[in-house]
C-alpha cells in the first residue's frame, strides 16, 4: 500500500479562478482519510486529479516518492468506486469483477481468485452470477467495491459512494466500510459532504471550502478544537451554536450578549488571547451537549442565559430544546425527561469551561 504526497495542488477549470487552491496533504500508509466540505468546494475535483482523471494545474503529486502527475490513470495502480456504481449491466457480477483483469491480459485461474477472494470479504458469493438490474442498491455499491478490490490498488479512492442509498443503508455501509478498510489494510481517501460519514469513518478528516483546506485533524480534534466559524458550523449535528457579543471589563473580563444580558465571566476561562479583544466584538460558540437545564455537579463553572423556548424535538434518547436567540435560535441537548414548554421561559446553563470564541471579521478561533 501507499504514502500518497499533495504539494499545494491547485486546479483550474478556465485558467482564470482556482476551485482548488495550493492543497497540501500527506495521506499515510494504510490511513483512511475523508474529504469533507459542502457541495461545490472541489471535492471530487481532488479525489479525480489524484485519480488522474483530471489534470493538474499546480503543484506535486507523489505516490510513495514518485511524482505522478503526468502518470495515466491505469498506471497509477489506484482504483476509484464511483458514487453511480457504473457497472456493466449486460455483465453478471462475476464478468464485472473480472472485466479490468481481462484486459490486463491476467490469466483465468489469477482472475478467478482474485474475484472468489474479494467476494468472500465483501460477501457476495451468492450473487456472482447476477446482473446489476436483479440487485438492491446496497448489493451494487458492494460490487463497485469488489471491482475495485480485485485489482489490489496501493490506494482505494471513495467518490460519495453511499449517496445513493437510503438512511438506513448508508449506517450499515458505514460500519461494513469500518470493517473493508480493516481487513484490507488499504490507504482509502473518501469524498462526501456528510459530516457524519467523515466523523465515523476518517483517521483523520480535511474540512474543504471554497478549494480551500479549512482544517486537517482527527475527528475528535476538528469536533473539540475548531480552527474557525465555519468548521464548528460544518462538524457535529446539530452544530455549535453562536452567540455574537462583547469582551467587556468591569471588575473581571466578561463576555456580553446585549438583548439577553447573558454574561461569561472570562477569569476562570484559560484563554489568555481573549484578552486582546477588549471592547472589541466576538462570537462565542457552544456545542448543544455543554449546554444543561441547571447547573451540573462537577463541572461548570455555568453562565445562565434566559430565553424563551421556540420548539422542542423528543429523540427519545435525548431532547432537542431550540431557544430564541435575537431573530435566530440555539438548541440545547437536554435529558428527554426535561420539563420544558414551548412558548415558556427556558434557562440553559452554557458550560462555560467548554466555549470557543471566535473573531468575527477573520472568522478564526481566538485561543
Ligand atoms: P464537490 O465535489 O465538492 O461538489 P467539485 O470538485 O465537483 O466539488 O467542483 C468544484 C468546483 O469546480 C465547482 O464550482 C464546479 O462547478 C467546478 N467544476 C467541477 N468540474 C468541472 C468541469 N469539468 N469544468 C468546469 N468546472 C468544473
Amino acid at each position: 500500500m501507499a504514502d500518497v504526497l499533495l504539494k499545494n495542488i491547485s486546479k483550474s477549470y478556465d485558467g482564470k479562478t482556482n476551485v482548488v487552491e495550493s492543497v497540501s496533504f500527506e495521506f499515510k500508509d494504510k490511513e483512511f482519510v475523508v474529504l469533507v466540505g459542502p457541495s461545490g468546494c472541489g471535492k471530487s475535483t481532488v479525489l479525480r486529479m489524484i485519480a488522474g482523471l483530471e489534470e493538474i494545474t499546480g503543484g506535486d503529486l507523489l505516490i510513495d516518492n514518485k511524482r505522478v502527475n503526468d502518470l495515466l490513470p491505469k498506471d497509477r495502480d489506484i482504483a476509484m468506486v464511483f458514487q453511480n456504481y457504473a457497472l456493466y449491466p449486460h455483465m453478471t457480477v462475476y464478468q464485472n469483477m473480472a472485466f479490468g483483469l481481462k484486459l490486463k491480459k491476467m490469466s483465468r485461474k489469477e482472475i478467478d481468485q482474485r474475484v472468489q477472494k474479494a467476494a468472500a470479504i465483501l460477501d457476495i458469493i451468492p450473487l456472482l452470477d447476477r446482473r446489476p438490474k436483479a440487485m438492491s442498491g446496497g448489493q451494487r455499491q458492494r460490487v463497485a467495491i469488489g471491482r475495485a478490490i480485485v485489482r489490489n490498488p496501493k490506494v482505494f479512492l471513495f467518490d460519495e459512494p453511499l449517496s445513493n442509498l437510503d438512511a438506513k443503508l448508508r449506517v450499515q455501509m458505514r460500519v461494513e466500510l469500518q470493517k473493508l478498510h480493516k481487513k484490507l489494510q488499504a490507504t482509502i481517501i473518501y469524498v462526501t459532504h456528510d459530516q457524519t460519514e467523515a466523523m465515523t469513518l476518517g483517521d483523520r478528516i480535511i474540512v474543504l471550502k471554497d478549494g480551500i483546506v479549512m482544517q486537517i485533524g482527527s475527528p475528535m480534534k476538528l469536533y473539540n478544537q475548531p480552527d474557525n466559524i465555519f468548521v464548528a458550523g460544518f462538524i457535529g449535528s446539530p452544530p455549535v451554536n453562536f452567540i455574537p457579543g462583547m469582551i467587556k471589563r468591569t471588575d473581571t473580563l466578561n463576555f456580553i450578549h446585549e438583548s439577553t444580558g447573558f454574561n461569561v465571566n472570562l477569569s476562570d476561562i484559560p484563554n489568555k488571547a481573549i484578552a486582546g479583544f477588549e471592547d472589541k466584538k466576538v462570537i462565542l460558540g457552544i456545542r448543544p451537549e455543554d449546554i444543561y437545564s441547571k447547573p451540573q455537579i462537577n463541572s461548570g463553572p455555568f453562565a445562565k442565559l434566559s430565553t424563551t423556548c421556540i420548539a422542542i424535538e423528543q429523540m427519545g434518547s435525548e431532547m432537542l430544546v431550540y431557544a430564541a436567540l435575537d431573530e435566530k435560535q440555539i438548541i440545547a441537548r437536554f435529558s428527554p425527561e426535561s420539563k420544558i414548554e414551548m412558548g415558556k421561559r427556558v434557562d440553559l446553563f452554557v458550560d462555560t469551561g467548554r466555549v470557543h470564541f471566535f473573531d468575527p471579521e477573520t472568522e478564526s478561533v481566538i485561543r
